[in-house]
Parts: structure tokens; C-alpha cells; sequence
């Protein structure tokens, strides 16, 4: 390369820097190089970089996504065993992911199943999946986002900690009925769910439909109010299946298939209007 060459590179480098251009600023001088050799027409060259960029943003972004999304590592669908739950259908859950009229629509999620039936890895694994589809996911132990939202109440900014929760499509709620008498003394998750209702969607984990849910919110007026809202627009998956660790450890033991499972599979039509 000549001087003036050297110099030039190095005014780009500077330049594509200070533009925050860094897929461009990784490949342009490859990409020149190949342009002037095989005689490019400008244009070609400039889309060609154009280009890169897009791919690496987006790539980028997702990895942003997921990172703020705080997913519990390795639950993915490809490891999530359809046949052990054969309520849920994976084309369903499929359908979920691909089409999402239903997070426009702030439609909700509510999977019901007793510990170990694989509620907390199917609702990581789809939020694996969306953010991979380019959308934004948070996943948190209701307890601990509970937690945050009264010290935000104590601090007067709940308002906006929970309008700060409005930039994820999802927002993954796991165990809800873990919330604690004194964390139920508030209203901040009925809060949380009113502020997002019909708007922005949630996928919620419990253990037990909504029998427990009394538990959860200050008084009976609000636990009633809260469910109408989540189940208006939800898909419900009921996961009636053993705890798939204590399957898998007596398949082990006894060296053979899982024993069989039943069954229920519904999903609730908008059924009132409030
Ligand atoms: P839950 O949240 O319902 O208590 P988990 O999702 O934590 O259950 O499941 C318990 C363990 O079993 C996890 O390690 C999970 O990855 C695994 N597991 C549960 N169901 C399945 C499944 N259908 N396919 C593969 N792994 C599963
Ligand atoms: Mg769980």
C-alpha cells in the first residue's frame, strides 16, 4: 500500500469509527480490496457494505435481546422433549413462535403443571425462540420481579418501572404462586397486569390454575379482576404430566419408556368484554 494509501485507510478507519459504523469498519478494506481488483462498479461496492452492516446490526441486536432478556441458559425447544407432554402440540407452540399476531395484540400465555413438568424450560425456550425472531423478551421469577417493583413503589417510581417493562413484547412471569404473603400485601403485580392488559403480552408459570391464585393479591376483589384480565385473550396450556426429572430418573432405574400421560389442551376465546 502507498503512503497516501496508508493515510487514506487509516482516515476511514477514523471516520467509520466516529460514525459508529463498525460491520463496515471490520470489512471494508477486504471488501475494497476485492472491489478493485475485480473492478466493482461503485455502486456495488457501496451496497455490498451497506449490506454488511444491516446483517451485522441485526445480529447485534439479537445478541442485545438476549442478554437483556436474562433467560435461563440451555432451555431451548430443540431439547424440549414434545412427546413427554403431548397436551401441548409442538405445532402449536411452533405457530406461537412464527406467527406473532398475539404479542401485537397483547394476547397472554398462562401454562399450568406441577413441578418438574417442564414449565420453566418450554416458556424459556419460546422466549429463546422470539428474541431469535427479532423481538424482546424478558424472563424473571415473579418473586423476584415482584421484589423490584416494591422497591420502586417504596420509591415512588412504579409508574415507571413498570412502563420501562412496556419495551419487551414478552414478559415471562415463572411462578407466580411463589409470590410471598408480604409481597402480596401490595398491588404492584395487579398493577403490572393492568398496566399491560390488551396491550403487551405475558406468559405466566404456576403450579396450580388459578385455585392458589387468592394467595397472591391483597384481597379477592383483585385476584377476580386479575385473572380476567390474563385469560380475556390467552392461550391456557395445562401440563399434566409427572415431574419429567423424576420420570427420567425412574426410566432410568428401570430401564424403559415413560409411562403414559394425560391430557388437556384449551384455548379461551375472548369471552367478555370489560
Ligand atoms: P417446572 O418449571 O414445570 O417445574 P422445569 O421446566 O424446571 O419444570 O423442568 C424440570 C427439568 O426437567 C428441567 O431441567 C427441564 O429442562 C427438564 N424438562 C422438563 N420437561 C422436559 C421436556 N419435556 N423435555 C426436556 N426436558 C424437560
Ligand atoms: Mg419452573
Amino acid at each position: 500500500m502507498s503512503t497516501t494509501n496508508t493515510l487514506e485507510a487509516a482516515r476511514v478507519e477514523l471516520l467509520l469509527s466516529e460514525l459508529r459504523l463498525p460491520g463496515i469498519k471490520q470489512m471494508w478494506a477486504r471488501l475494497a480490496e476485492q472491489s478493485d481488483k475485480e473492478g466493482w462498479p461503485a455502486a456495488r461496492f457501496l451496497a455490498a457494505l451497506a449490506e454488511h452492516e444491516m446483517v451485522d446490526r441485526g445480529r447485534r441486536r439479537i445478541e442485545r435481546h438476549l442478554t437483556e432478556a436474562r433467560l435461563p441458559a440451555g432451555k431451548t425447544l430443540a431439547t424440549f422433549d414434545f412427546d413427554s407432554v403431548p397436551m401441548v402440540s409442538k405445532a402449536q407452540v411452533m405457530a406461537l413462535v412464527s406467527g406473532d399476531a398475539w404479542l401485537a395484540r397483547g394476547a397472554n400465555i398462562l401454562l399450568f403443571g406441577p413441578p418438574g413438568g417442564g414449565k420453566s424450560h418450554l416458556s424459556a425456550a419460546l422466549g429463546l425462540a422470539l428474541v431469535e425472531n427479532g423481538r424482546r423478551v424478558f424472563f424473571a421469577r415473579t418473586t423476584d420481579l415482584v421484589q423490584r417493583l416494591q422497591i420502586a413503589r417504596r420509591e415512588l417510581t412504579l409508574e415507571s418501572a413498570i412502563a420501562k417493562l412496556d419495551r419487551y413484547d414478552l414478559l415471562i412471569l415463572d411462578d407466580i404462586a411463589y409470590v410471598t404473603k408480604d409481597q402480596a400485601e401490595t398491588s404492584v403485580l395487579f398493577e403490572l397486569i393492568a398496566a399491560r392488559y390488551e396491550r403487551r403480552s405475558m406468559l405466566i408459570t404456576a403450579n396450580q390454575p388459578f385455585g392458589d391464585w387468592g394467595k397472591i393479591f391483597p384481597d379477592q376483589a383483585m385476584t377476580l379482576a386479575a385473572i380476567d384480565r390474563l385469560v380475556h385473550h390467552a392461550t391456557i396450556l395445562e401440563m399434566n404430566v409427572e415431574s419429567y426429572r423424576r420420570r427420567a430418573a425412574l426410566d432410568r432405574k428401570r430401564g424403559r419408556g415413560r409411562p403414559a400421560v394425560h391430557a388437556t389442551l384449551k384455548e379461551t376465546e375472548p369471552t367478555k368484554a370489560d
